[in-house]
């Protein structure tokens, strides 16, 4: 499968909808970008301590389940994966741009 790089990483539009969130089962606003969420994730103290897919803090029972865990460590090394192709698409338009 060929990685997405780019644009195609945008969400096609950005609802303004209350949704509940996937990983911790909190109610969000899915305005976050997924580089909001990678800084949210990177920079927070403690793993598992900030959602990663709406980067609020989750009940301490969501906090010790460990199917939240689970949830958050797939999301985090998608975000990983997004960032690292960013880092090479934002590289390969430099290197464009020296032409
Ligand atoms: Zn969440």
């Amino acid at each position: 499968m060929k990685p997405k790089l780019g644009l195609d990483l945008r969400p096609a539009m950005s609802l303004r909808l209350e949704q509940v969130c996937p990983c911790c089962g909190q109610p969000y606003y899915p305005s976050k970008t997924w580089r909001d969420q990678y800084d949210a994730v990177v920079l927070g103290t403690e793993q598992f301590a900030i959602c990663p897919v709406c980067t609020q803090a989750p009940t301490q029972r969501v906090f010790d389940s460990l199917d939240y865990r689970e949830r958050c460590l797939y999301q985090i090394r998608r975000l990983k994966n997004l960032y690292e192709q960013d880092r090479e698409a934002t590289r390969l338009n430099r290197k464009n741009r020296r032409h």
